[in-house]
């Protein structure tokens, strides 16, 4: 039971066609087999192929590379879309996103031309790797360096944490110190793209060096892996800096930011995608279920809880949409998408709590979708920066803005 809100939505002809189709893919093929891959925590291959053959790996990679070439815009509807389904399955592309950003923005020619159009079929997917056992949050406190070596390549040393789709990737777009001494330290970091081979856990050859421990077991957002990934002497060619070495090194931090701008919108939209699911489970349950002679949904203490959902439901999605676009219209944005980030996610859990709560005793059940929310939505909560992180950035960024 979907809220229709499409006639108001200003959505495009294009983006109308593609969420419509993104919307029917969800509820015929992510909807009905998310509980299977969801409590088995296996990959969804069969829904990932099916995502290849839709083109929705390279939804914002140029035509040129093989890509839609669409915009940051429709993208975050499109994953609205898919969140709606089940977060897991926007997980899938959210890294792959990222990365192919990275190369759109400060890629070679020669980087792009190698790894876009693989990138656009889904033929390769990516992983983003910021994160390390000791370091989330404070990203200029990573311990993993890259040295160059006498023969030009660079040998990459450390331990990175938290990677999402850290084995099924064939490229890691990962951020290394280079210049250890440097003052500020965001100064001395560069970001390196690392090629491996895909569900390896050892990897060889070209690529031996690059180890991935088993995946980390997680409350909820299964299906897609988190790994841990060991670089143990990995030996990476120069034209591998992102940007090449002219260019890229000791630029790693600020680009990796410039993405996680991006990826925050991309977090947001998982948000509102998931708290509109939580609103219609609960806009179903609360007409089927009754009590005292009639159904719960009669009762103001749940009409008001309905209420509250799909206000927040509804300005969770104007604020995403607003930073996207001004994104694509390229005006700074960073205040909105922490905006948009804080907002979503924080939202995405309270609907699904209140859609929780509106289940009684059967949220708690697995026979329930809801279920599967309640573990997967405090995800959003994290990643890409914490709630406490987007306040400390929106804080910073006001005050630049009204500086008296
Ligand atoms: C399932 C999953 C998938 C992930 N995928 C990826 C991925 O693909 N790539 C990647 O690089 N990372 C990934 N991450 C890591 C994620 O980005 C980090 O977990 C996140 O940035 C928080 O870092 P942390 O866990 O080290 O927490 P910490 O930084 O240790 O923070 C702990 C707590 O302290 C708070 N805190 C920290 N600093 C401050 C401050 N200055 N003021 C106030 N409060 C503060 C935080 O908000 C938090 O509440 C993933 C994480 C999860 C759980």
């Amino acid at each position: 039971m979907a809220v229709d809100t499409a006639a108001f939505s200003e959505q495009t002809d294009i983006q109308r066609d593609i969420t419509e189709m993104v919307r029917q893919f969800v509820d015929e093929q992510i909807l009905p087999n998310a509980e299977h891959y969801d409590h088995e925590d296996s990959f969804p291959e069969p829904i990932v192929e099916q995502m290849k053959e839709l083109g929705l790996f390279g939804v914002t990679i140029p035509e040129e590379y093989g890509g839609m070439g669409l915009d940051l815009t429709t993208y975050a509807m499109i994953v609205e879309e898919l969140s709606r389904g089940w977060i897991s399955i926007s997980g899938v592309v959210n890294t792959h996103f990222i990365g192919s950003y990275l190369l759109m923005k400060f890629g070679t020619d020669e980087q792009k031309e190698y790894f876009l159009p693989k990138m656009a079929t889904g033929e390769i997917r990516a992983a983003f790797s910021l994160s390390e056992p000791e370091v989330g949050s404070d990203v200029q406190g990573i311990k993993s360096t890259a040295k160059k070596g006498e023969d030009g390549k660079w040998e990459l040393n450390g331990q990175k944490m938290w990677v999402t789709n850290g084995l099924g990737s064939s490229v890691v777009f990962v951020l290394m110190k280079t210049d250890t001494k440097a003052d500020p330290p965001y100064k001395g970091m560069t970001c390196f793209i690392t090629e491996k081979e895909p569900w390896v856990d050892e990897n060889t050859g070209d690529y031996k060096g690059l180890i991935v421990p088993p995946k980390i077991k997680k409350m909820g957002y299964k299906g897609v892996e988190s790994t841990e990934l060991v670089y143990d002497g990995y030996r990476c060619p120069p034209e591998r800096v992102l940007g090449g070495e002219e260019a890229g090194v000791g630029e790693g931090f600020v680009q990796m930011m410039d993405a996680l701008e991006v990826g925050r919108v991309n977090v947001a939209a998982r948000g509102v995608g998931i708290a509109q699911r939580a609103l219609e489970l609960a806009l179903r349950y609360s007409q089927e279920r009754k009590t005292f002679g009639k159904p719960i949904a009669q009762h103001q203490a749940i009409q008001f809880k309905l209420a509250d959902m799909a206000t927040k439901v509804e300005a969770a999605r104007l604020v995403t949409r607003k930073a996207a676009r001004m994104k694509d219209a390229g005006i700074r944005s960073d205040l909105e998408a922490g905006m948009a980030k804080l907002l979503a996610s924080e939202t995405g859990k309270e609907c699904v709590e209140e859609c929780f709560r509106i289940h009684g005793g059967y949220g708690y059940s697995k026979e329930y979708e809801v279920e599967r929310l309640y573990r997967d939505a405090p995800l959003l909560l994290i990643g890409e920066g914490t709630s406490e992180i987007q306040r400390m950035v929106i804080g910073k960024k006001l005050l630049q803005r009204h500086k008296i």
